[in-house]
């Protein structure tokens, strides 16, 4: 899943400043699972600004809305009719929500209230870990299911940089080395073999950092 972060409240009063009727729009997506922006956090989130401006003794009116995925055009049409005469909508979504929706709905701003962190996985009761950056290029076959780009702080993709002690990273102690899971992973499966063969350099042009990427899919057009 995407795992985002709500933003802090002064850095959404500020941006709410403004305007005195907005919309806020959850996802039941990614963030609803990272509980982040779905219909429950919306509804937190609605009664902790209305709480604020009436601290500062100015009203503001809000309406609440949950879409099942702001990245998906059909339950994004879904908000006509319903933002009509909102000044700004204040979306939920993670940044690839925030923009689609924004792309749809060209004269009203569409605010970002969270932080969009990372791809990754629910480790724990409220703890969240990174396990893929989207390189485009998948080599988790070759290392043992762990990946080296995500979880190597320096993205090293043969083998480690020499800075590993007792298992952990030398960039943050608290933080394993990714190298070390793999070596791991690898003996764990009687692969250690796949350890001594050299990987070819990403072509990160056009996996990662040719501008924005696009997949098209023939078979569902
Ligand atoms: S808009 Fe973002 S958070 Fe919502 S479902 Fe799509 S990718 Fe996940
Ligand atoms: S210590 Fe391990 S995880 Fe950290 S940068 Fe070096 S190889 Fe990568």
């Amino acid at each position: 899943m995407i795992v985002a972060e709500r933003k802090e409240m002064p850095d959404l009063e500020a941006m709410l400043e403004p305007y005195s009727k907005i919309a806020i729009v959850g996802c039941k997506g990614c963030v609803t699972v990272c509980s982040a922006g779905g219909r429950k956090e919306v509804d937190l989130l609605s009664a902790q600004i209305k709480l604020a401006r009436r601290e500062k003794g100015r009203d503001i009116e809000i309406k609440e809305i949950t879409l099942e995925r702001q990245c998906d055009p059909e339950y994004v049409a879904t908000l006509k009719g319903q933002i009509d005469g909102a000044e700004a909508v204040l979306s939920m979504a993670c940044g690839a929500g925030v923009q689609f929706v924004a792309e749809h709905y060209a004269t009203i701003p569409i605010l970002p209230a969270l932080n969009t962190r990372f791809i990754g996985v629910a480790e724990a009761s409220g703890e969240w870990g990174e396990r893929c950056q989207a390189c485009g290029a998948c080599k988790l076959h070759l290392t043992g299911g762990v990946c080296p780009i995500a979880r190597c702080s320096k993205s090293l993709l043969n083998g480690p940089c020499g800075g590993s002690m007792n298992g952990k990273c030398e960039i943050n102690s608290n933080v394993p080395c990714g190298w070390q899971l793999i070596v791991d992973r690898l003996t764990a499966l009687n692969m250690l073999d796949q350890y001594e063969k050299i990987a070819e350099i990403n072509d990160w042009s056009t996996n990662r950092d040719g501008g924005p990427r696009h997949l098209t899919r023939e078979d569902l057009k």
